[in-house]
Order: C-alpha cells, then sequence, then structure tokens
C-alpha cells in the first residue's frame, strides 16, 4: 500500500503535464527522472527475493523486469487471453525504437544542430523566415536515416503482421524505418521525411535525388511532408489510428514517452476500449502504471522474445 501511494502520486504528477506540438520532449527528462525516482522508492519497498518491482497501481497489476529476466517467459495467461489470429493488434511507435537504429531524438540532436532552438527548424514560421536553414537540418534528418538500418524490433513487426491476420503499425517516427523493415499498414502520425509536399498549397511534390529544392506550379516551395509544430496532425491519419486503436484486442506501445498529445492519448484509448495494453520502454512514463505489462527494457530484445511466446501461444 506504500508503494501504491509512492507511485500513484509521482505518476500522477508526471501525467498531468500534458503538451502540444511534436517531436519535443524537452519536459520529458523531468518526468523521467521524477519516475526512475519513483522506481527506486518502489525497488526499496517492493524487493523480496526473485520478485522485483511489483507495485499495485490503482488495483492494476504492474509488472516490470529487468533486463536479465526478459528471455524467459514474461506473458501472463491474462494478456494470452482470448488473443487469436485474427485478433487485431496494433503497434504504437515513437522515437525509442528509432534511437535503438542509433537515430537521435529531436531534443539530442547533436553538435550543429544544437544550437538552434527546435521551432526555428520545425515550424510553419521558421521555413518563412528561414526556408534553406529548415531544408537543410532536414536534409541532414535525411542522411541520417538513410544511413541507419532497421533494428530487430521493427523486423520483429514484420513477423508480428505475418502471425496476425491484421496488425497495424501507427508510428509518430517520420524516418521511414518502419517500411524499410518490410512493416506494411503503417500509419505515420507525424508524416515522413521522405515525403515532400507544397508549403502553400499542400499538394504532394517529388524532389529529386532527395533534397527538397523544388517548387509547386502553384509558386509554393517545397517542404517536407511532417508535421510541425503548430500544425495538426493528418485528419484522415489520425482517424485511421483511433479506428485501429479503439477496435485492437492487443495494443504495444513501444519507445513513446507518452506525452506528446495528441498522439500520447491512444494507449489510453485502447485500455479504455478493452485491449490489453503492453508497454516497451527502458524507461517508465505516464502510461506504465496503467499498462497490463510494462517491460523496461529495448524494443530490439523484447519484441523477438514476446513474438516466440505468443507465436507459441497461439499454436496451441
Ligand atoms: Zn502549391
Amino acid at each position: 500500500m506504500v508503494a501504491q501511494f509512492f507511485f500513484g502520486d509521482l505518476l500522477t504528477t508526471g501525467s498531468g503535464k500534458l503538451r502540444t506540438g511534436i517531436e519535443s520532449n524537452d519536459q520529458e527528462e523531468n518526468q523521467q527522472s521524477a519516475h526512475e525516482e519513483a522506481f527506486r522508492i518502489g525497488d526499496e519497498i517492493t524487493h523480496k527475493g526473485p520478485i522485483l518491482h511489483i507495485c499495485i497501481h490503482l488495483s492494476t497489476a504492474f509488472i516490470s523486469r529487468p533486463r536479465r529476466y526478459i528471455e524467459s517467459m514474461i506473458l501472463t495467461p491474462e494478456i494470452l487471453a482470448g488473443l487469436r489470429r485474427d485478433t487485431l493488434v496494433v503497434f504504437f511507435t515513437g522515437a525509442g525504437i528509432s534511437a535503438e537504429s542509433g537515430l537521435s531524438t529531436f531534443r539530442d540532436v547533436d553538435g550543429y544542430w544544437a544550437r538552434y532552438d527546435p521551432t526555428q527548424l520545425a515550424s510553419p514560421d521558421g521555413f518563412r523566415r528561414d526556408p534553406e536553414l529548415v531544408l537543410s537540418w532536414y536534409a541532414h534528418r535525411r542522411e541520417s536515416a538513410l544511413n541507419a538500418q532497421p533494428n530487430a524490433g521493427h523486423k520483429s513487426i514484420s513477423d508480428f503482421q505475418k502471425l496476425f491476420q491484421h496488425a497495424v503499425v501507427i508510428t509518430q517516427n517520420v524516418d521511414g524505418l518502419h517500411a524499410r523493415a518490410g512493416n506494411r499498414e503503417i500509419i505515420e502520425l507525424h508524416g515522413n521525411l521522405h515525403r515532400f509536399k507544397c508549403f502553400r498549397c499542400g499538394q504532394p511534390l517529388s524532389a529529386p535525388c532527395g533534397e527538397a529544392a523544388v517548387s509547386c506550379q502553384c509558386g509554393g516551395p517545397g517542404r517536407p511532408d511532417v508535421v510541425w509544430f503548430g500544425e495538426n496532425l493528418d485528419p484522415g491519419q489520425l482517424q485511421a489510428a483511433l479506428d485501429a486503436t479503439h477496435h485492437c484486442g492487443l495494443f504495444f506501445s513501444i519507445g513513446t514517452s507518452s506525452q506528446v498529445y495528441p498522439a500520447a492519448q491512444l494507449p489510453l484509448e485502447a485500455k479504455r476500449a478493452g485491449a490489453r495494453v503492453i508497454e516497451i520502454n527502458p524507461h517508465l512514463t505516464p502510461m506504465s502504471a496503467m499498462a497490463d505489462l510494462t517491460i523496461q527494457a529495448a524494443a530490439g530484445e523484447t519484441l523477438p522474445t514476446l513474438y516466440r511466446e505468443i507465436h507459441e501461444a497461439l499454436a496451441v
């Protein structure tokens, strides 16, 4: 009961900080340190023998295990119950899965670009002020994305998509790694770095050799087809994401801080609609306490194990 107090209090504090806009997590580190502090407190209270980190939060079992334990069975009968090959499965991914491929997140950009405020590089106002700067930034990001390789987490999703008749990827990432891993049915909530559109009329544009120095027939300049600060998500993509979320039986929340709205509402929506929610993230998030299972580890080492266990469970 003491553990419940510590976790509930700190996680509520963390989840109270809602944000708008995209790709910006500058509050995340503060929240993560609060959660890590919570985890330490919970750890001291609940650490007994081989059973680690078991805390009860709002009557939801929240079980988190260190990395060395993820090679054995981690799925409980409760999570596997009712799972069939025709169960709709959703993989909701954020920057964490790309970080495992070596792509830095917006908040820890390296070297030269670190001197710029993210809104200078990724907003309509920033583009109006200095389009060359914004296009160079996106050329840099495209190059980084193309040099990165999909990891075992991305590839595992392809395996799941063969196992289940209907499995949808909803991603906040714009790097195209899911498609390169062979994933299908991908909803890109924040767009895609490798696509371009007209800044004025929105018409899709091609960009030779990956550069956006093209202009539209209307005379507007080309820009990357991503969602910038101050812009809304594509309503069609958001609706498709909500539809999948509301009808799925199993929802994976992978490498996402669950703090960037409206995307962050998806795990909550899935839970409310009755899906089992599994969170995979090296750090605790505002979602951790309400997930049916939280695994504090990388997707690349967790998803292949989960795939094997679910594959076996469905074969019985
Ligand atoms: Zn145009």
